[in-house]
């Protein structure tokens, strides 16, 4: 097997994967991108509600909301061409059930500066439901001309070598660098490789743990949910968002530049959940090696996702429109998401940057929101 030398070994061909192989390849490392996949971007980066997050949605963790501001200029300036910043975002509170009042809300949106307007009358909406509306300002990502941008961006620099199908075989510490051998499944005759090097990223997001557990470092407190986002058009609301906030509620709103609104809720969103280590679910079966608890799968591509939870999504958030608004179901997208168990306190969304072992180097890339990709540049 031929040994190929490289600065860095990045594993997971998502948005964090891809954003660091650039940054550091800009810096003149030399880079092996890692992919299970047969393309990038598949996965959480591609199927999530496309939020660009300004804080709105964390008021039981300030230091999330607080960074959500932090990068949203950076990331907003530095994909200005993919980022959806004209349509009108409501937030709002249900009159039951919530755990933040109005009082509350606005207090937390005056404490990290973030602009908000109540709105007392509209035609769109209903207000037997709703106990208090305001117009926020909040931009989608469009996470379909990420995945091109991100996807170009790797196959165009010269210093970055993109592995596609891999499946990692063993992972051995060898003095100060890293012995990784895997294989990729579509080459004919299946090939193998070995790649050399000091450091390794590891930016895996629902394999996390597996990766770890390959290179022999601590595991991270994880629970997974097999979710779902369903995509709607309503010729009534158009191309507007509305969040209820904060408790078993949901938000629809648009899709970055697609045309669509990504529907989900807090209730019908998460089909399965896994409290493992591991996302583990009884849609996994032995005879189908694409998905397994250490290596799953695409949830959209596969013959045993759950079936659709979008007439559930849509009965409960249909409650905070007026008669008159119509949505109609297109087609769903379901991937793993997963979460710090930490998380559960405060619902807050952090990216964590660990090193997990210094010689050779390890890093664990865990995200929690796309626009932390800059989270990186404070470590690597
Ligand atoms: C349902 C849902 C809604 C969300 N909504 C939002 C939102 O509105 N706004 C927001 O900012 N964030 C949102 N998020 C969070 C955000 O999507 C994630 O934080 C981010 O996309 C994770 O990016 P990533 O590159 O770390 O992971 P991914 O995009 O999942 O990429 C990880 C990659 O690693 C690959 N991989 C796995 N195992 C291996 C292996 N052994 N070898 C090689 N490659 C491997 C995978 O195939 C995958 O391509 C949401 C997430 C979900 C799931």
């Amino acid at each position: 097997m031929d040994q190929q030398q490289f600065d860095f070994v990045v594993i997971g061909g998502g948005i964090f994967g891809c954003y660091a192989a650039s940054y550091l390849a800009k810096k003149g490392a030399k880079i092996a991108l890692l992919e299970k996949e047969s393309r990038l971007f598949r996965k959480a980066s591609l199927v999530n509600q496309a939020r660009l997050h300004s804080g709105y949605h964390y008021p039981r963790s300030l230091a999330t909301a607080a960074l959500s501001d932090e990068h949203k200029e950076r990331f907003t300036s530095e994909h200005r061409q993919f980022v959806h910043s004209s349509f009108e975002k409501y937030y709002a509170i249900d009159r039951f059930g919530s755990f933040t009042d109005p009082l509350q809300f606005e207090r937390f949106c005056a404490r990290i500066h973030i602009p908000f307007q109540r709105v007392d009358a509209h035609p769109l909406f209903n207000f037997n439901r709703l106990e208090a509306l305001y117009l926020t300002e909040e931009h989608s990502f469009d996470p379909v001309l990420l995945s091109r941008y991100y996807s170009e961006m790797v196959d165009n620099e010269p210093l970055i070598t993109v592995f596609l199908d891999v499946q990692l075989n063993r992972a051995l510490p060898d003095g100060d660098k890293w012995h990784i051998e895997f294989s990729q499944s579509t080459s004919l005759p299946s090939s193998h490789l070995h790649l050399v090097t000091p450091t390794v990223i590891n930016a895996t997001y629902a394999a996390t743990n597996a990766v770890n557990a390959m290179f022999g470092v601590d595991r991270l407190a994880l629970t997974h949910e097999l979710s779902e986002i369903a995509f709607v058009v309503s010729r009534e609301f158009g191309d507007r968002g509305l969040t209820v906030m904060d408790g078993p509620f949901g938000s629809i709103m648009p899709y970055g530049l697609s045309g669509l609104l990504s529907l989900s809720s807090v209730a019908y969103t998460h089909h399965k959940i896994s409290y493992e280590d591991l996302p583990q679910f009884d849609c996994q079966i032995a005879e189908d090696p694409s998905c397994r608890p250490n290596a799953p799968g695409i949830c959209t591509d596969c013959s045993r996702r759950p079936v659709s939870n979008a007439a559930k999504m849509l009965a409960q958030m249909r409650q905070y429109f007026s008669e008159s608004v119509q949505f109609e179901h297109l087609f769903s997208y379901y991937t793993i998401k997963s979460k710090l168990k930490s998380s559960y306190i405060d619902d807050g969304r952090p990216t964590e940057i660990s090193m997990l072992r210094q010689s050779p180097r390890f890093y664990c890339l865990f995200s929690g929101k796309i626009n932390s990709i800059y989270e990186v540049e404070k470590i690597v």
